[in-house]
């Protein structure tokens, strides 16, 4: 019989509307709210980040987690514990405060030197012991951890190491979500004392050493009672390929019986075009002018001259080579010489901030960019533009293009991990096609599809009835949920 209201402690460093970075950020809002409302008991934590608005989000102080001293590095560090809800919901977020730690202006990356920040493992462990000594404080016992990417890894991994005789953790399993494994948390030998981990366990093969280095991912996959991420392609791709494992392939074959894909939802109470107060105006699949008026606005907000026969390219990305930016500078001055226009929202590496900025001055009439993070103008691209192109290297799941779905948005995609397991290529099924997909990883393939779709674009009746059918699809929660409730269940079980 399966238990009825599980306790679900979700564990993430990054939760919308308060701190986000990429994808990883909606889940861990999305997923929580869809749990609570199947009924569980689900709570969430993150940590106090020095750029999260205490008064905005009414956060306030916990009289009982005031003050919990956790052993660290040889020390004794105390964290405060604060407590807020994710906006329009009950669900209750507990925020790990230390100064120290997170009170910087980003997340994991020095803006002044552009690098990791040096003590990203005390960061990471610190957060993860506290959120098992604020569980024991709070004398709420959870029955699912839910940890995500390695910046919680460390969970599992002292709860078989330091707190394996800790009677208060004995019901609790842990599940460990990996939103992209290009990141692994894999740091020098010196994070073994930082982390106060036996040095015994560091040893070569051993669960937590990876290529001479520690690993938070290699620690987590290895010790995590069920391990998921987030497409079922994407589960596959990185057992079975250095492309996609970045050399955890075989840690992750290893735990094959235990690796489950399940794909990210979109929030439809905040990605809905029906009503969505940050875009000009709203509209559904039945009435579709209203689209056009987004992409009239948007043109204005990106200077670009508005002309109803030329399609509107958007790409909204964190500006890294995982997304496919080296295929897009290959052939941008053809895509240019094309009849198109392109809007850019990104933020990352120096190189594509050069190349875009080159290519909005060269090409002012067709090109436009934003280099920075702008929420608000993420739901206008969407809204305003006609295709949305992701030529992903590799895709965990990716969000864009499901949001690109929901506005009417046409994606051009590559087909891998979750890109490959949403969008169905028109060209190539006429009945339930939904956008264009390009197969190798190649630049020319690329603008292939990028034509095929323009060509499609002139024939309104044809277009029309491609945007109504992604329209129409179900991306929402409520099936993924379903799904993170059974594997719960099935760790329950083990
Ligand atoms: P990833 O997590 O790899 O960055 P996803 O497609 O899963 O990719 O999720 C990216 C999320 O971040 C989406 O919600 C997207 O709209 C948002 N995003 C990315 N870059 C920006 C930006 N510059 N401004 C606003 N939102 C952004």
């Amino acid at each position: 019989m399966p238990k009825k209201n599980l306790k679900i402690l979700y564990v993430s460093s990054e939760v919308v509307p308060f701190a986000k970075t990429g994808g990883l950020a909606d889940v861990s809002s999305a997923l929580p709210k869809q749990l609570k409302q199947l009924g569980h008991d689900v709570r969430v934590v993150m940590p106090k980040y020095g750029t999260i608005p205490e008064v905005k989000y009414k956060l306030r102080e916990v009289i009982r987690l005031r003050q919990i001293d956790i052993p660290l590095n040889g020390q004794i560090h105390t964290v405060a514990i604060k407590s807020a809800f994710i906006p329009d919901s009950k669900v209750q977020v507990y925020f790990v405060d230390h100064p120290k730690s997170f009170k910087r202006k980003d997340l994991y990356v020095d803006p002044r030197t552009k690098k990791d920040y040096k003590d990203n493992d005390f960061r990471f462990f610190l957060f993860s012991r506290s959120v098992l000594e604020f569980a024991r404080t709070l004398a709420w016992q959870p029955d699912i951890i839910h940890c995500n990417d390695w910046q919680t890894c460390a969970i599992p991994l002292y709860l078989n190491t330091l707190y394996s005789k800790d009677d208060f953790f004995n019901g609790t399993k842990t599940i460990l979500s990996l939103h992209n494994v290009g990141y692994q948390g894999n740091f020098p030998p010196s994070a073994v004392k930082v982390g106060d981990l036996p040095d015994k366990l560091f040893k070569p093969l051993s669960p937590i050493e990876f290529h001479d280095n520690f690993s938070f991912m290699k620690a987590g996959v290895s010790y995590a009672d069920v391990i998921t991420t987030v497409s079922e392609k994407y589960a596959h791709e990185i057992q079975s390929d250095p492309e996609y494992g970045f050399g955890m392939e075989g840690v992750l074959h290893n735990r094959k019986k235990d690796l489950y894909g399940i794909l990210n939802g979109i929030d439809d109470t905040i990605w809905n075009p029906e009503k969505d107060s940050l875009i000009a105006h709203n509209f559904n699949p039945q009435d579709l002018e209203g689209k056009e008026e987004n992409k009239k606005a948007l043109l204005e907000r990106f200077d670009l001259e508005y002309n109803p026969d030329i399609p509107v390219i958007g790409i909204i990305s964190r500006l890294a080579d995982q997304k496919g930016f080296d295929l897009i500078s290959e052939v941008l001055n053809k895509i240019a010489a094309l009849d198109v226009q392109m809007v850019i929202l990104g933020t990352g590496a120096k190189k594509y901030h050069t190349l875009f900025n080159k290519a909005a001055k060269k090409y002012p009439n067709k090109i436009s960019v934003q280099l920075t993070f702008n929420n608000q103008l993420a739901h206008q691209i969407e809204a305003g533009c006609d295709l949305f192109l992701m030529p992903s290297r590799y895709e965990p799941c990716g969000l864009n293009q499901m949001y690109s779905f929901m506005y009417g948005t046409v994606p051009i995609v590559r087909s891998t991990g979750g890109l490959a397991d949403t969008v169905v290529d028109i060209d190539k099924n006429s009945k339930d096609g939904t956008g264009f997909v390009f197969q190798k990883y190649d630049a020319s393939e690329m603008l292939d599809a990028i034509k095929r779709a323009l060509k499609l674009y002139q024939d309104r009746d044809k277009w029309q009835k491609l945007q109504i059918r992604g329209m129409n699809q179900d991306f929402s929660w409520r099936t993924s949920a379903k799904k993170y409730v059974e594997i719960y269940e099935l760790a329950l079980r083990k």
